[in-house]
């Protein structure tokens, strides 16, 4: 006589095995197709905590140090919101106060960092990027994604960047004059993808792109050009077509 011979036993231990091997399946695909969400919403449980709806701190962080964060971001969506008018993005601020916390959240760089597949909804936050330049410049680049959506992709690099650039008052970029007239795209080329924003030249591409884009608002009428740029490639017109247009269609006006 066995203890094995029960049937009902075997078979209620077969339906838990496909049942936990079935969950297992559904975490690992899940895990496949989104790891950073994945990692992400297992650090937020273990590692971090929530002192505002959309500002998350490690857990281990004084709340003196999450009050000055906080203060440093009020200062930062004012200025953001005083260039943009309503914010679009409500980004989710991470704070990983040193490197190592930055790395496990996907970006090893010690300042800010926006993923674009998140399309403006994340901002993570390294241990030199607490500053309201730098804050403001990341919700910029926050906002394009969110205003953009699909088009983000057709931007080159230097508009994204210079328009984001436009609230960050760091003085090696607020030194630099734009230029009298807006630059052509195709003199701007150098500067069309990331690789040319990071790195040794990365603040001598950043100081181009925003004083490039400084001339083309100046000629374009402000802030709002952004929206206009925006609404003619959503017509179908092409990045340069619409920067050029905005940017004659003004100077007819005068
Ligand atoms: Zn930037």
């Amino acid at each position: 006589m066995t203890v094995a011979s029960n049937p009902q036993g075997a078979w209620r231990g077969q339906t838990l095995q496909a049942v936990i091997g079935l969950a297992l399946l559904v975490v690992t695909g899940i895990g496949l197709a989104h790891p950073v969400a994945l990692r992400r919403g297992w650090l937020r449980v273990t590692d971090y905590r929530a002192v505002a709806p959309d500002v998350v701190v490690p857990r281990d962080l004084s709340s003196s140090a999450a009050v000055h964060l906080q203060g440093l971001l009020d200062a930062a969506r004012q200025r953001a919101e005083a260039w943009w008018g309503r914010l679009e993005a409500r980004p989710t601020v991470w704070y990983a106060d040193t490197t190592e916390r930055k790395r496990a959240l996907g970006f090893p760089n010690p300042y800010v960092s926006v993923p674009p597949e998140d399309r403006g909804g994340v901002l993570f936050v390294g241990p030199k990027g607490g500053e309201v330049d730098l804050l403001a410049h990341g919700l910029g680049h926050a906002e394009m994604l969110a205003r953009f959506g699909a088009l983000w992709r057709r931007l080159p690099a230097w508009f994204d960047e210079g328009v984001a650039a436009q609230v960050d008052h760091r003085p090696f970029l607020v030194a630099a004059p734009p230029p009298s007239r807006p630059p052509r795209v195709e003199d701007l080329r150098a500067l069309a993808t990331r690789a040319a924003f990071r790195g040794p030249e990365g603040e001598a591409a950043l100081t181009e792109a925003r004083a490039a884009v400084s001339a083309w608002l100046a000629a374009a009428g402000g802030p709002a050009a952004v929206e206009r740029l925006r609404r003619a490639m959503e017509d179908g017109a092409s990045f340069e077509a619409a920067w050029n247009g905005l940017a004659s269609a003004a100077d007819a006006r005068r």
